[in-house]
């Protein structure tokens, strides 16, 4: 079964081409800069890349552009879009009601235009790239994955804020957590890894990249995590805050003369890594400034260490114990720098760190970064979100032929 997945940004669409029978990725690519002059595909198969120069006006276009290429006799790797069994999307926010992956109708598409304003970056590539597929492939199915969904078993005492009910009540505000196709992916990964049962265990996942959150998995359900109502709450990450006093919001709009949404915006795209170190949000700069002792950065690494040891400390709490932990993501697999900060503080929990193996696993492999003596477990587990979604949309498709 071959499975198309689709990652629609504001102005990108990201794709990959698994063979589900294999879980090799036959074809991935990026069209990048939609609606902006200049707009290109990257497309890379058989360890060619190849750009191809075209105006994308909208997200259809992009999907028109990536099928032709994917059929194409010189680069492509299919004969025919009929080849693709189903195409899975990544959507962002599925709000209270879409708690699974969904195969995609006329309700769903106009469901998720219901819940633009929950994610308003994101709700409207998704949907925009779910209605490309529609239009352009109506025989493929195409299946939703939603990143809120596999929060949606965190009880009501996790999940509601200590506001108004009729907030809830009225406007749904509550956590609703996002990366929960990654958490549950390296969630069942490091079960099997470390030889737990998932469904009978309690985990810790850190998913830290330039969006980061914290996961606490009981039983192979999430109970609690670090983002909330959007992923602005929680772990300090690459231009976005974390948490933050709500009070800090009116005070800068007196202070600044700033509107309520110029603010909102500091919080989410100059704030975080970026804004402590005032010149970055990349972990790769980070890290070098680092080296070089810069304060900002080591302050910056600082900041992100210690609340993610405070998330650790809160979710052992809430779980009552932990069984493995594990780091995961752009950051929690590369930057051994950051794990080392995290887990020199841990000895409480009867974690014995084992540094030589945490600075020489590979890049893009699994590892154990505690000695044998460990009490628990912690490893560096590798994330991949596009076969997560694959695997889900083929389980999809796969109820629908029964
Ligand atoms: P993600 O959102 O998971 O793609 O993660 C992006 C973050 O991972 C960025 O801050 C990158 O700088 C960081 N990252 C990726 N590769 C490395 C690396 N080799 N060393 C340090 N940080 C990395």
């Amino acid at each position: 079964m071959k499975v198309l997945v689709v990652n629609a940004g504001s102005s990108s669409l990201k794709y990959q081409l698994f063979d589900m029978d294999t879980e090799d990725v036959i074809a991935k690519g990026n069209a990048e800069r939609i609606g902006i002059e200049g707009s290109f595909l990257k497309h890379k198969a058989n360890g060619v890349e190849t750009i191809l120069e075209k105006s994308l006006s909208n997200h259809a276009d992009a999907i028109k552009l990536i099928l032709e290429t994917l059929t194409d006799a010189q680069i492509g790797v299919i004969k025919d879009i009929t080849e693709i069994d189903a195409i899975g999307h990544r959507v962002v926010h599925g709000g209270e009601h879409y708690t699974k992956p969904t195969l995609v109708d006329e309700k769903v598409i106009s469901d998720l235009r219901g819940l633009v304003d929950f994610a308003p970056l994101h709700a409207i590539p998704n949907t925009d790239g779910i209605i490309g597929c529609v239009n352009v492939a109506p025989q493929i199915p195409n299946v939703t994955v939603f990143d809120t969904a596999f929060h949606s078993t965190m009880p009501k005492y996790a999940y509601m804020y200590g506001i108004p009910m009729k907030y809830y009540r009225d406007y749904a505000v509550r956590r609703y957590g996002a990366h929960g196709t990654s958490h549950k992916f390296v969630g069942q990964k490091l079960a099997e890894y470390a030889g737990i049962d998932f469904q009978n265990s309690k985990i810790i996942t850190c998913h830290i990249g330039n969006g980061s959150s914290i996961t606490a998995i009981k039983n192979g359900e999430c109970i609690d995590t670090s983002m909330g109502f959007t992923p602005l709450e929680g772990l300090i990450m690459g231009t976005r805050s974390g948490d933050i006093d709500a009070n800090v919001i009116q005070f800068l709009c007196k202070k600044t003369g700033y509107d309520v949404n110029k603010v909102t915006e500091i919080l989410n795209k100059e704030s975080g890594l970026l804004g402590i170190t005032e010149k970055s949000s990349d972990m790769r700069d980070i890290c070098e400034m680092y080296e070089k002792k810069e304060p900002q950065a080591v302050l910056a690494l600082e900041m992100l260490a210690y609340r993610i040891k405070k998330y650790i400390g809160s979710y052992v709490a809430a779980l009552d114990g932990v069984d493995a932990i594990c780091f995961t993501a752009g950051i929690g697999e590369n930057t051994p720098e950051l794990r080392e900060m995290v887990l020199t503080g841990l000895t409480y929990l009867g974690i014995d760190f084992d540094r030589d193996a945490n600075y020489s696993i590979l890049r893009g492999e699994d590892g154990l970064i505690t000695t044998k003596n460990s009490k628990v477990p912690i490893y560096k587990i590798c994330t991949d979100e596009e076969l997560a979604i694959a695997r889900e949309t083929v389980e999809v498709v796969s109820n629908l032929k029964k």
